[in-house]
């Protein structure tokens, strides 16, 4: 039997069970003015710790004051697949909680505020893609957590913005490590060839918009750019909630 029969079917066995009262702030729990956006209050959306003006125009890690841009000077060492990272807010306050919430707590609504945020800076920014790919999570992990947080997102970034998404050309192979003790070295030998295309079709001749929630050191993006390039992508433009 196959397990996902369809997006929709994906995401609403959790929707419906845990969706919170659409009148009040996913963040504060107070209740939302009448044109709140993603059902955040206007005082925690611009409470979000947004990437400054200042930052690296291919990572977006924010940049120092006395750091001269464009880019860090991890971006200037590093050999990126992907053209360009975009990052909505720094990995820290509501947004940690946010992730947090989406990934561990199964608060899976979440992925509708993170998603319609995500989609409406794709649209200020001007960028669009042929195809949306979520970073895949290995079977068995994604059938333990019951879902995909970044498929999760993805959905509501397409549906907003009507590009087409697709959740099985692209797969991740190798059960990696769980990342946040890792070096950065490690974390480069842990990702090493651990996705996979395997319908070269989709993939070929597309512009790529690849969705995660975290940018950390960038080796998970910059591993799945590289299988994606090497078949065939025109060109990967990494999107994520958060720069860790
Ligand atoms: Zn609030
Ligand atoms: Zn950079």
């Amino acid at each position: 039997m196959k397990i996902l029969k369809t997006i929709g079917e994906y995401t609403n066995a959790f929707l419906d069970l845990i969706y919170p009262s659409k009148t009040i702030c996913y963040i504060c729990g107070g209740t939302l003015e009448e044109n709140a956006k993603y059902s955040l209050c206007s005082n925690c959306y611009n409470n979000l710790p947004f990437i400054p003006e200042h930052h690296c125009t291919k990572c977006s890690t924010p940049l120092r004051m006395i750091e001269d841009g464009p880019i860090c000077r991890q971006c200037k060492d590093t050999n990126y697949y992907f053209d360009r990272a975009i990052s909505i807010a720094e990995y820290k306050k509501d947004v940690k909680t946010l992730i947090y919430k989406l990934k561990y707590s199964g608060h899976t609504y979440l992925a509708t505020t993170i998603g319609c945020i995500m989609a409406d800076k794709l649209k200020q920014e001007g960028i669009e893609t042929d195809i949306i790919i979520p970073v895949p999570l290995y079977k068995r992990k994604e059938k333990e957590r019951g879902f995909n947080q970044a498929i999760l997102i993805s959905k509501y970034m397409a549906e907003k913005t009507n590009m087409p998404l697709n959740i099985d050309a692209f797969i991740r192979i190798k059960n990696t490590k769980v990342m946040h003790n890792l070096s950065r070295r490690e974390r480069l030998e842990n990702v090493k060839g651990a996705f996979k295309v395997i319908n070269r079709g989709t993939i070929a001749n597309k512009d790529v918009l690849l969705v995660d929630d975290i940018f950390t050191t960038g080796s998970t993006v910059n591993s799945c750019s590289k299988e994606l390039t090497d078949n065939g992508a025109k060109s990967v433009t990494v999107l994520t909630f958060a720069r860790d």
